[in-house]
């Protein structure tokens, strides 16, 4: 017969964009079985059905973050994420933070790269059971080439550092692919860009050369896993469009022609502008320079016309908080990048909502299957108070969630227990710089 889930008197966001509406939803196993008139003749045929009244109450697909770092744990460098972390350490710490994320109503995840790519694990542990989180996909270890990804010298000249590999040639290029397939990877993932110590004043550039770019997609691609790109600059676009990536990060700095092959080759795009948009917002109060302050509020606005333009195309925006850094950290933030294409790129909240839902089923390899109300999909439920189509920022109210389903299984949402801090987990900050001139002016 089945398990049988029956949620009733709430007003139904589906994920396609539509607007809300009255219906009942019928869960069966873990899988979305009926909805509306359907779902309420079917009920009364079954014996042994749970009920929830979802009057007054918005019954929505299950979030999906398809840029979260589970095995960061709210780092506040990557000198902390690449020397400061211990494997079994973090997979077990993550496994904590992940259930954070469920309870901010997010019941997928795409986890990009890990340190000791170890959210493979994770992954494998939540999806057969052992762990509560949410359902995963991910890639491994980031692959950039010796003349480094995001972090200059912090990133040895071979070999693993954190969440990196470097690969130097064809044959690292295609032994690492083809390594990370066998160790069972959902996506290939690319720093396709990066900044250069000496030139950083030229911002992130493209340090992978085209031929490089093609060889990781043809692997890759040949093995049927597809490859996504952390990509700032249009070279980096380019490049990566050129060579058949199949989701791009950031895509931050585009010209004409770079949103031109975007939207040829039909790309979706995960701008992740969240850690951007935190530091805009709240980062006089957490001390952050304006210097720092004034680049991440350009980044948001350099990319207003993009992709107003990708969206007008309808290229999927795929929706990701980047979750597990200080600026973001987990169970906090992760539907403001809802709020960021609401409130900079136009969408209207409906949209933002399929952004986060229906589109990004795409990131979780998982369209039209999941971050849908619809019979046939998986049951993936979030009933929350209030209407968030009206008002995007109400997802971000935790304590507006009501129930969280995952695979037709309610979740017990009751609060996480504290815990203490890890001794050298963390990077202590000896604070601001003490001028002399300012701490003891009498004795200039
Ligand atoms: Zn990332």
């Amino acid at each position: 017969m089945g398990m049988h889930l029956y949620i009733h008197g709430g007003q139904v966001i589906d994920g396609t964009g539509a607007a809300p509406f009255a219906a009942s939803v019928l869960v069966r196993d873990d899988k979305i079985m009926a909805l509306g008139q359907e779902a309420d003749q079917q009920v009364m045929h079954l014996d042994q059905v749970k009920r929830i009244d979802a009057s007054g109450l918005t019954v929505m697909p299950g979030l999906i973050d398809s840029h979260c770092h589970l095995s960061f744990d709210d780092a506040s460098s990557n000198l902390e994420i690449f020397h400061q972390r211990r494997n079994a350490l973090s997979v077990l710490v993550a496994s904590y933070n992940a259930k954070k994320v469920l309870r901010a109503g997010v019941t997928s995840i795409l986890d990009p790269d890990s340190v000791f790519a170890n959210s493979l694990d994770l992954r494998d542990a939540i999806n057969a059971g052992y762990v509560e989180g949410p359902r995963m996909v991910c890639g491994a270890y980031a692959l950039i080439t010796g003349v480094g990804g995001t972090a200059g010298h912090l990133i040895a000249d071979e070999g693993v550092t954190g969440y990196y590999r470097v690969v130097q040639g064809d044959d690292e290029i295609i032994k690492e692919v083809r390594r990370q397939i066998k160790e069972g990877v959902d996506w290939i993932k690319v720093h396709v860009s990066g900044v250069v110590p000496h030139y950083a004043h030229l911002g992130e550039r493209c340090s992978w050369s085209q031929k490089e770019l093609d060889l990781v997609c043809e692997v890759a691609h040949d093995m049927g896993v597809p490859v996504m790109g952390h990509c700032r600059g249009a070279e980096a676009v380019k490049r990566a469009a050129k060579a058949d990536f199949d989701m791009l990060f950031h895509a931050t700095g585009m010209d004409e022609e770079a949103i031109q092959m975007v939207i040829d080759k039909r790309i979706p795009v995960c701008p992740s502008l969240t850690f951007q948009a935190n530091i805009a917002d709240f980062g006089t109060q957490i001390g952050t320079s304006q210097a720092l302050i004034d680049l991440f509020k350009n980044e948001i606005q350099e990319s207003v016309e993009p992709m107003k333009r990708l969206i007008a195309a309808g290229i999927p925006l795929i929706c990701g908080s980047e979750s597990g850094f200080t600026a973001v950290p987990y169970g906090d933030w992760h539907h403001r990048e809802m709020e960021v294409f609401v409130n900079h790129f136009g969408m209207t909240p409906l949209q933002a909502i399929r952004s986060a839902t229906a589109d990004n089923a795409f990131a979780m390899k998982m369209s039209g299957e999941l971050g849908l109300i619809k019979p046939g999909c998986y049951a993936d439920i979030l009933c929350i108070e209030g209407d968030p189509s009206q008002q995007i920022s109400l997802l971000g109210e935790t304590r507006l969630i009501q129930h969280v389903i995952k695979n037709g299984q309610s979740l017990d949402l009751s609060p996480l227990p504290a815990h203490k801090r890890l001794s050298g987990w963390h990077i202590p900050s000896m604070g601001q710089r003490i001028s002399k001139n300012a701490v003891m002016p009498a004795f200039n």
